[in-house]
């Protein structure tokens, strides 16, 4: 990556300033995000799309002087990448440590520090391959309760032989490491991490904690899978979300093997939309939902990771996965319009057509029970967990088929449409914390 210029040093970093507490509290009752918004220092407009109804992200995004990719400077299509690398593997600098080729190695990132000044730290592990090649990154919880990605970054990152690999991979299990521990999808002050990058070194909590992040850690990846869940009791039919019009981005998306993918620009805040902005490919990978280990969505998403390291050719080992599932360009919330008890006829994955029940709302006092029934002929890919709802809790996410997949050129109309449709509006989607 040609972008990004910081100093580098190799001062040896303290392997045991590792500190990983495995023991989280339970989670918040009653947590919920603040408005990031009031963030107000340094924060400037974004120019990039927020119309995107699939997201609940905000613009927050505060200006570091990471310019975008340079448009039209020739650089190798991420699909060519380790033929294209030339020469001998080199030594990767990381976090003030020097990886040589042919190692693997933890590493300790610290983003900020505890109320009595002792430094946060969370392990960064790396496979720096003998062979020249990219480097994929892998990020998890960067919401602290969504855990089926920490497992899946655990197992791809010690299924890696570093002397069999082109390219390095690096993988940070838990970014949001004070979430992590008291079992919060939010940081400590309630701010949620994934509306602050690329951050602020003078911005608040959040955004110095992702401006250190991103430019110790994401600046050194030429492309990055984000792994996250569903939120807030609902879970994901294992799926990408992807801008779809950017082709590098296109190339991860067919390289995860079966998993359906959901169009999705990303907005302001995210890992996700930051890290591509800066150059670097990004895609977010859902699977399962938050505080639970699902190991059926584990191994589906650790599958798609693997099959991409094969498919990128920074492994050869054949391991390729079968047929790709469908892409979906639209999709919409199905939401209650009584309060009750939630109880759902469908399951993640099912095929549903436009007029079935879905699930059914019963008013615990007087018994009386509601229908809700899909507008759209799609398939499930993201719904709630049993439990009580409020009108308007946004219950299933479907998938809606299109008679053929509309050009992504289009994608200013689609999304006019989208918003006509009934689809939720960016606002009501951000205050339900959906989407990554
Ligand atoms: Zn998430």
């Amino acid at each position: 990556m040609t972008y990004f210029h910081r100093p580098l040093t190799d001062l040896p970093v303290p392997l045991a300033a590792i500190v990983l507490l495995l023991a989280g509290g339970a989670a918040l009752a009653g947590e919920t995000a603040i408005d990031p918004a009031d963030n107000t220092l340094n924060v400037n407009p974004v120019t990039t799309n927020v119309s995107d109804p699939n997201s609940s992200e905000v613009q927050t995004a505060t200006d570091i002087g990471v310019s975008p990719a340079a448009a039209g400077e020739p650089e190798v299509p991420l699909a060519d990448a380790v033929a294209a690398a030339a020469g001998l593997a080199e030594p990767m600098y990381l976090l003030n440590t020097r990886v040589w080729p042919g190692r693997s190695q933890r590493l300790s990132w610290s983003a900020t520090e505890l109320f009595e000044g002792v430094p946060v730290s969370t392990p960064v592990l790396v496979v720096n391959g003998t062979l020249p090649g990219p480097t994929l990154c892998l990020t998890a919880a960067v919401h602290g309760d969504e855990l089926n990605g920490i497992e899946m970054v655990r197992r791809v990152m010690h299924d890696l032989a570093p002397e069999k690999v082109a390219g390095a991979v690096i993988g940070i299990p838990i970014v949001n490491v004070q979430g992590f521990r008291r079992g919060s999808r939010y940081l400590p002050d309630r701010r949620d991490l994934n509306r602050y990058f690329p951050g602020s070194p003078i911005g608040s909590a959040a955004a110095r904690i992702a401006y250190s992040f991103f430019t110790e850690v994401i600046a050194h990846c030429s492309a990055l899978i984000d792994l996250h869940t569903g939120s807030f009791e609902r879970v994901n039919l294992p799926q990408i979300r992807a801008d779809l019009r950017n082709p590098d981005v296109v190339t991860l998306t067919q390289g995860l093997g079966s998993m359906v993918v959901l169009h999705s620009t990303p907005t302001a805040g995210t890992l996700r939309h930051a890290a591509t902005l800066a150059g670097i490919p990004t895609v977010t990978l859902e699977a399962g939902g938050p505080s639970q280990l699902e190991l059926n969505e584990v191994k589906h998403g650790v599958k798609g990771i693997e099959t991409l390291i094969n498919k990128l050719g920074m492994v050869k080992k054949n391991r390729l996965w079968g047929a790709p599932e469908p892409v979906y360009y639209r999709s919409s919330w199905v939401r209650a319009d009584n309060g009750g008890i939630l109880l759902a006829d469908v399951s993640l994955g099912s095929t549903v057509r436009e007029g079935d029940r879905l699930g059914t709302i019963t008013d615990p006092m007087n018994n009386a029970r509601t229908d809700l029934r899909s507008p759209f002929s799609g398939r499930i890919i993201g719904m709630a967990r049993n439990q009580v709802v409020m009108p308007g809790f946004a219950a299933f996410h479907v998938g809606i088929q299109t008679a053929e997949a509309p050009s992504v050129e289009d994608d200013e109309a689609d999304e006019a449409d989208m918003v006509l449709s009934d689809a939720p509006s960016l606002s009501s989607d951000y205050l339900d914390g959906m989407s990554e």
